[in-house]
């Protein structure tokens, strides 16, 4: 049998390994549409003192020594799905019998009055951040266009570099779609306390072939940089092109298989039907489940039927703070909050029904890590667990898993 792995991300790395872990003996072809040895990205909105560097996932002895063939700075242009094989841009035809995708997700391009402005640059790859710190200094002027997980990382960077950073967010508040309000104002007010200036609530009218911003009221803001960090979009032209089921993502079961049973699709690129959360496709850009789901493919590629069920898991990292998020709180009806010191508490949130859904915490270092791994592992068992022992720090979580169904 051959299996080919389209993306060489943490997805499409992990799928890889865990197939030879799994005893499989075939050919593997890794298809790596960049020129670097596959890296992780989490490092690149969070580079250490010395800068960035690039941080290869798995390395490429560890990809020798388990005979998986990696087509480096090759792209993936179409799937033929009668004959099964793809084809690259370096003319080779790749034949498969399981195939798949792991393509991830691009940022989603700055538009103004339907133009993409050209002066916006982003963040995903190495590249881009090489570009980005390499030019950061004292005094730069570095204003970042959306107040999500990246632009906010990417502030927190530049300030260490003492570069002037302003932030436009056009929504009412910082990190609006993913975390709770209370947490989203204390991170915001750590970015204030940093030097961070804000314009929130503030829609972007032009900016000029100088990289003069100007908002809606009239607020000009010059810029040496202008970053935008307001979303991903999902890497789905090679599925559209080949027919398969598209929606918010690859679609896939929840053995992660595409409408074609020979072609599964893992990571940022695909939306899956989440048992934990009445089955919802959703779709999810996380380092952990990018390899949870790599690994699940393999499995299924070799003849599992389980369904992908972990429960979905974040981190972010700016200045010293941690934020982490376990589950989903989109159907939740009842905040909890523990507070753990003065600086870190977490929030569980519930369902009407008082099952645990999701919880998110906020504190420095790893003041949160130990209860949010418990909350993660009582919304896995769907317990429904005592309010008054969750907001109580001295309760220890632990003790609620053996009584959790
Ligand atoms: C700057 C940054 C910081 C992040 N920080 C965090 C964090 O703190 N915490 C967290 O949980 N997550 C974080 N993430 C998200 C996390 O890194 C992603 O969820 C994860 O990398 C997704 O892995 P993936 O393999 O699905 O996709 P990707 O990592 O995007 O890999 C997909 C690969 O496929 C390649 N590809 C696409 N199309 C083709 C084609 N046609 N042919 C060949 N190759 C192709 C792409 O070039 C890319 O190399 C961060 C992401 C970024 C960009």
């Amino acid at each position: 049998m051959r299996i080919v792995i389209i993306g060489a991300g943490e997805c499409g790395v992990r799928a890889s390994l865990a197939l030879r872990e799994q005893g499989f003996d075939g050919a593997i072809d890794l298809v790596n549409g960049e020129a670097h040895i596959p890296y992780e990205r989490p490092p690149l909105s969070k580079p250490s003192a010395d800068g960035v560097a690039l941080k290869p996932i798995g390395g490429t002895d560890r990809l020798l020594e388990d005979r998986i063939a990696l087509h480096s700075d090759s792209i993936a242009l179409s799937i033929d799905r009668d004959a099964r094989e793809v084809a690259l841009s370096n003319h080779e035809r790749l034949p498969y019998d399981k195939l798949l995708i792991a393509t991830g997700a691009r940022p989603r391009p700055l538009v103004l009055n339907g133009n993409d402005v050209p002066q916006a640059r982003y963040l995903r790859s190495y590249d881009d951040a090489k570009a980005l710190y390499d030019v950061i200094s004292p005094d730069f002027r570095l204003t970042i266009l959306g107040g999500g997980f990246i632009g906010l990382e990417i502030a927190a960077e530049a300030r260490k570099y003492g570069a002037i950073v302003t932030l436009i967010e056009s929504a009412p508040r910082i990190l609006g779609r993913a975390v709770p309000a209370s947490l989203a104002a204390k991170i915001e007010a750590r970015h204030r306390m940093a030097g961070v200036t804000f314009h929130i609530g503030k829609a972007i009218a032009s900016v000029s072939a100088a990289r003069m911003i100007t908002l809606e009221d009239g607020t000009e803001i010059p810029s040496d940089v202008v970053l935008a960090g307001i979303g991903s979009l999902p890497n789905i032209e090679l599925a559209q092109k080949a027919e398969l089921t598209i929606g918010n993502g690859i679609a896939v079961n929840g053995m992660l298989q595409t409408s074609d049973p020979a072609i599964y699709a893992a990571g940022d690129c695909c939306s899956f039907p989440h048992p934990l959360y009445d089955n919802k496709h959703i779709r999810i850009e996380s380092w952990r489940a990018a390899q949870e789901q790599g690994d699940h493919a393999a499995k299924a590629m070799l003849g599992s039927t389980d369904a992908y069920q972990a429960v979905p898991w974040f981190w972010s990292d700016q200045y010293d703070l941690t934020l982490q998020i376990a589950g989903l709180a989109m159907d939740a009806t009842e905040e909890i909050e523990r507070k753990i010191d003065e600086q870190a508490s977490i929030l569980f949130h519930l369902a009407a029904d008082g099952r645990l859904l999701a919880a998110s915490g906020l504190g420095i270092g790893n003041s949160i890590a130990r209860d949010i791994r418990f909350a993660e592992m009582l919304i896995a068992k769907r317990a429904k667990p005592d309010k008054t022992f969750l907001a109580d720090p001295a309760f220890k979580l632990k003790s609620l898993l053996s009584s959790a169904v």
